[in-house]
Order: structure tokens, then C-alpha cells, then sequence
């Protein structure tokens, strides 16, 4: 059973990943907690090169920038990546069963949608689809919410929740909504910060 289960492993999928790891054992109420991110390799960022992205090399092809965030996130113990296809989500009495297309079952408290914007063929009860206005192209998607909430433990981030198509959005929406998870975890707001103050 794990806490987050993040379906999506793009530019949404890894703000909302590392964002939740990073805490792992900084706080009491983080201690422990485990987390998922199952994605089956279709991500825009594959198709991009970068070069107004802060931070990183100036052109930096897509396959780089995702291996990258690959990496950073194997740097945490809590979260495991898996290169899978969901094809169903069921709700639970504790909270969803997350079936992927190779007969495999993950089962969380809470799942982020971090699916992009070009379909959504999850087969899963609340979820309304609408069409994209906020992009070029025609026939793109997003999931009907409310401030990043689709329904009790069910939450959508990046391309999926009609963000406009920029890395750094879709990228924080997804930490936007672990903090969301962290203030209902604690009750109160909550950032993941790592401070060079407490560096030793
Ligand atoms: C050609 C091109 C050039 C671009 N150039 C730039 C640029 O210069 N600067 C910039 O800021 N942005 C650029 N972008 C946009 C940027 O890549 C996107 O805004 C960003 O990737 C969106 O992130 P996302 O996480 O919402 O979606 P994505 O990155 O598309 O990730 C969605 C992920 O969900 C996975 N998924 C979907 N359904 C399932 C399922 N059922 N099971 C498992 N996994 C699933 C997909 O495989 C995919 O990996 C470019 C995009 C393109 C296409």
C-alpha cells in the first residue's frame, strides 16, 4: 500500500515525485511513507528540446532532461518508478487499487493523474474529460477539478488539469500538489525546502 501513487512520469509526474520524497526523512509525519510513480514512456518531453528551462544545460534534449529526473529521484529511497500502462483504477476502503496492463496491482491512499494532455483512457468512476483550450492543437484533453482535486484522494497535475504546455508549469503543479498533500497530511501549510543551514 503506498501513500501517493502517481500515474505519469513527465514533467507533472516528477514536480509531484521529488517534491514528495525530498521530505522522506525530514519530518516526523513523512517518516515511512512510500511512494509510486508508474509511466509507460510516452512524455512530450521526449519530443522537446530545451532552452528556456532555468536550470539546466542551455538545449538540453528531452531524453537527457528525463534521464535526469530519473536519476534524481532513484536518490530517494520512498519512491519506486516502474515502467507500466494503467488500465483501471478502482476505489477501495483504503483508498484506490491501480491496475496496470500487464496484469499487475499497486494499491494507494492517494493517486495524482499526471497523464498529459493527448488522452485518457484510464478506466476510472468521477473522472470527466474535457477538451484542452488552453493549447495549439486541436482534439487535446484535460480532467474536470477543482484546484488540482478531482474527488477525496484523487488528484490531477500538469497538461491533464488544463495547464498551458510549458515544462516549468506542468513541473509545478506537481509540487503544488504534493504541498497539497503535505497540508493534508499535517493539518497546515507545508513546503519541501532543504536548507544549506542545516547542511554539516
Ligand atoms: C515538440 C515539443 C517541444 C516542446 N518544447 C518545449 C520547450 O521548449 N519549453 C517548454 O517549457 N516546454 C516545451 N514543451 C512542452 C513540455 O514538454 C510539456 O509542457 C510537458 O512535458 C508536460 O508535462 P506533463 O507531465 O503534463 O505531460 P507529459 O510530459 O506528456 O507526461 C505525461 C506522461 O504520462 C504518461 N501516461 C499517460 N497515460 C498513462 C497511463 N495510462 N499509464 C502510465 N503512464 C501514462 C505518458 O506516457 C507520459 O510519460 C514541448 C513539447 C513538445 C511536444
Amino acid at each position: 500500500m503506498y501513500d501517493v501513487l502517481i500515474i505519469g512520469g513527465g514533467a507533472a509526474g516528477y514536480g509531484c515525485a521529488l517534491t514528495l520524497a525530498s521530505v522522506e526523512d525530514k519530518f516526523e509525519w513523512a517518516k515511512g511513507r512510500t511512494y509510486m510513480m508508474l509511466d509507460d514512456g510516452q512524455s512530450d518531453i521526449l519530443k522537446a528540446r530545451f532552452y528556456n528551462l532555468a536550470g539546466v544545460e542551455f538545449g538540453i534534449g528531452g531524453d537527457a532532461l528525463l534521464q535526469t529526473m530519473q536519476k534524481q529521484l532513484a536518490n530517494y529511497q520512498s519512491v519506486q518508478q516502474l515502467p507500466l500502462k494503467v488500465i483501471k483504477i478502482e476505489d477501495s476502503s483504503e483508498g484506490f487499487k491501480v491496475y496496470c496492463e500487464d496484469g499487475s496491482l499497486y494499491e494507494a491512499a492517494r493517486v495524482v493523474l499526471a497523464t498529459g494532455m493527448h488522452s485518457f483512457d484510464i478506466a476510472v468512476e468521477g473522472v470527466e474529460i474535457l477538451s484542452h483550450e488552453d493549447v495549439l492543437k486541436p482534439h487535446k484533453i484535460c480532467l474536470k477539478h477543482t484546484d488540482n482535486i478531482i474527488r477525496q484522494g484523487l488528484y490531477v497535475a500538469g497538461l491533464a488539469s488544463g495547464a498551458k504546455t510549458m515544462f516549468a508549469i506542468a513541473n509545478g503543479e506537481g509540487a503544488k500538489v504534493a504541498c497539497q498533500i503535505f497540508k493534508e497530511w499535517t493539518g497546515k501549510p507545508m513546503v519541501a525546502h532543504d536548507s544549506l543551514k542545516n547542511e554539516k
